[in-house]
């Protein structure tokens, strides 16, 4: 608590066409907590998390990183890190040119030397669990390992905020649950400011330090998880968290 905002979604509303998607939307993100942004499908999530990455614009409102204002800032000045569900890793690239491609693909005056790259790419290795692995390639890995060398990939180029966007939604039952222990672990050691995007009840009660829960476009409620599923702000939420209480 008291942690200062991270990021801030100061009245973001977005419209398609003529649907507002998303409508006059506020909500900080907390340096260093990993909130989960949940609601059912098509209640806007997606389309937050792609303003907040710089991929589309706010029609109205404001993003702010830190103390700066960000919304006219494309994607590559944003410091950001995405895993998507069917992001998928570069299939002629080894596990370590995978998890360096952000740091190779800077400005040389930019880019850390070398030997900094190896050794940034031999840490993240190391804590996702999969050093021996730089040198293979992904069709050598499993869906579950392909997608903690993303998280790696993402964590990289050490960015402001992660956006993860339903990133274990394609693997099986089990699989995603023992990765959403593992990701609550890494979080825990790195105390990354993420935000994890999911219609799944259950993994953002698990996973988070707080829940966001979004209906159609308009935040329903924001806290803990013991706090949304004991105090329901809305019928809409409780109806939501209903479904697998
Ligand atoms: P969620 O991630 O919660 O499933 P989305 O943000 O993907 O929701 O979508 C919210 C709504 O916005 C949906 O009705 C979807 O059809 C619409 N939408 C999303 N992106 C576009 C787009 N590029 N053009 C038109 N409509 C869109």
């Amino acid at each position: 608590m008291g942690r200062a905002a991270a990021i801030r979604i100061e009245a973001v509303s977005k419209t398609f066409d003529t649907a507002a998607v998303l409508q006059d939307l506020t909500l900080d993100i907390r340096a260093g907590e990993l909130l989960a942004l949940l609601g059912p499908s098509g209640s806007g999530k997606t389309t937050l998390l792609r303003i907040i990455a710089g991929l589309d614009k706010p029609d109205a409102g404001r993003i702010i990183f830190g103390e700066d204002d960000a919304t006219h800032l494309p994607v590559q000045q944003r410091a950001v890190g995405f895993v998507f569900q069917h992001y998928a890793l570069f299939k002629h690239m080894t596990v370590a040119d995978n998890i360096a491609y952000g740091l190779n693909a800077r400005k040389r005056s930019e880019r850390p030397p070398v030997t900094e790259i190896k050794r940034r790419v031999g840490n993240l290795l190391d804590l996702i669990k999969l050093s021996g692995f730089a040198d293979r390639y992904p069709s050598q890995l499993s869906g579950g390992q392909r997608q903690r060398i993303a998280l790696a990939r993402a964590l990289a180029v050490e960015p402001q905020v992660l956006l993860l966007d339903e990133p274990f939604g394609a693997l099986d039952a089990q699989v995603r649950k023992e990765l959403r222990r593992w990701l609550r672990e890494i979080h825990e050691r790195t105390g990354q400011t993420t935000i994890f995007v999911t219609h799944d009840q259950d993994e953002a009660l698990e996973l988070s330090d707080r829940v966001a829960v979004l209906g159609r476009g308009r935040l329903e409620q924001v806290g803990t998880p013991d706090e949304v599923q004991e105090r329901p702000a809305s019928a809409t939420v409780l109806k939501f968290l209903g479904d697998t209480i």
